[in-house]
């Protein structure tokens, strides 16, 4: 609605509580004030703000849902989605910074670690004094990670780490890495690799058009010697790496409506400014056309985001609802990203407004976390009982 502030054509507003209100309100005004005025030229520069991470873990964004005990935010799902619809609304790549830290280094580390390994690991973690990342992908195998080729050995008191992954958000600043490899009874495992373990080696991707305020690299293992006390002792298998992306996946779900919702205040506001013709093209039919469907899919995407985190709040949302939301909710942003940019005519190109930005992030996002064909053939799977991608 106008009144709150917060793009809201269907009063979901109503749906939430006095405290979601308030931690989204925290969040949006973060982002104002530590993320908006600089993230053009972080992003233009390419540079990666690691002074944002202890801000990041001061106001709360680092695992919300994770419990106080461990230095967690102890919040509901409703509260994990606004806090990552607020961060995305500033810049997709600042959102995965906050969702590797959450929902794919601590998740893993409180759902399949050890009682020290979480006394360790989450405070450091959720204050934003460690920054960690997830490697799951490697260079030859990304939708289908079941195939990788990175393994560990058992040497008696220590694993033997070896291989490499590629496309990891956070690498070349990572403390602490969650990593998944093969035993040699091929089955997957999750290891904690620190920096400075010898061998390890995080080589920084450079020229990128997308998410250029994240940063990106690879993890090189070369012969690691990780302590047997690293391993995730609670998980074994590909549904280990997969329960943290069903919670990433969440987030992104509720991420990508908060670019959407920039892209579109945007372009509403300078529909109405800019005059040709002699009218607002506001005042224009291709233009309305532009800016109603907008709103349409913005708002069935809130709805959607809504009722899925409800479910994930009494445990039931499933993997395939959760790619469902992943996929709709990406595709609508880059679908309004690309219109907004149209309303913008020239000026939609330019570092002057949020636009492009946000459409080349999302051109990432729509791969990363399975890809936009992956997750539709998640559900034609679930529909029809036959899974078509193998
Ligand atoms: P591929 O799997 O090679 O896919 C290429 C194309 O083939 C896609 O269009 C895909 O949909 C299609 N395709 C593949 N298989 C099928 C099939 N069976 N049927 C139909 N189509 C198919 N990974 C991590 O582990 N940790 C991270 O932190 C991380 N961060 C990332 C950050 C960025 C900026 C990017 C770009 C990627 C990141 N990734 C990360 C990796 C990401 O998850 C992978 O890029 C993604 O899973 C796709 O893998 P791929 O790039 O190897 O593409």
């Amino acid at each position: 609605s106008e009144n709150s502030g917060f793009t809201d054509y269907y009063n979901i507003d109503d749906l939430l509580t006095e405290e979601h209100k308030l931690i989204r309100q925290t969040m949006r005004d973060f982002v104002k004030r530590e993320i908006s005025p600089n993230i053009e030229k972080w992003a233009q520069d390419a540079h990666f703000p690691s002074e944002i991470v202890p801000k990041f873990g001061e106001v709360g964004a680092f695992g919300p849902t994770i419990p106080e005990e461990y230095g967690g935010g102890g919040l509901d799902y409703i509260s994990y989605g606004l806090i990552m619809q607020e961060i995305e609304r500033g810049d997709s790549g600042m959102r995965s910074t906050a969702s590797v830290q959450g929902s794919l280094v601590m998740y893993p580390i409180y759902a399949y670690g050890s009682e020290e390994q979480r006394k360790k690991y989450l405070p450091k973690l959720a204050s934003g004094e460690w920054l960690g990342c997830f490697g799951l992908t490697e260079p030859d195998f990304g939708s289908n990670p079941g195939g990788m080729v990175t393994t560990i050995k058992d040497m008696g008191d220590h694993y033997l780490l070896n291989g490499a992954k590629l496309w990891i958000s956070n690498s070349p600043e990572c403390q602490v890495a969650v990593v998944w490899a093969k035993n040699e009874q091929g089955r997957i495992k999750g290891l904690i690799v620190e920096r400075g373990m010898e061998g390890f080696s995080t080589p920084e991707i450079h020229n990128k058009w997308s998410l250029r305020a994240s940063c990106t690299g690879e993890l090189v293992f070369d012969n690691v010697k990780v302590p047997k006390e690293n391993l995730l002792p609670n998980v074994d298998g590909l549904r280990g790496p997969l329960g943290c992306l069903d919670s990433a996946r969440y987030g992104i779900a509720w991420g990508a409506i908060g670019a959407a919702i920039d892209c579109y205040e945007s372009a509403l506001s300078y529909a109405k400014q800019r005059i040709q013709f002699d009218k607002p093209i506001a005042g224009f039919q291709l233009i309305q056309k532009k800016l109603a469907e907008m709103i349409t899919e913005i708002t069935k995407a809130q709805l959607m985001v809504w009722r899925l985190g409800m479910l994930k709040n009494e445990g039931k949302a499933t993997t395939q609802q959760i790619s469902m939301a992943k996929r709709n909710s990406v595709d609508m942003a880059l679908q309004v990203a690309r219109e907004a940019r149209q309303i913008h005519g020239g000026m939609g190109i330019t570092g002057e407004y949020p636009i492009m930005r946000h459409m080349m992030n999302l051109e990432s996002v729509v791969t990363y976390e399975g890809t936009h064909d992956i997750h539709l053939l998640i559900t034609g799977a679930d529909i029809t009982g036959i899974q078509a991608f193998k």
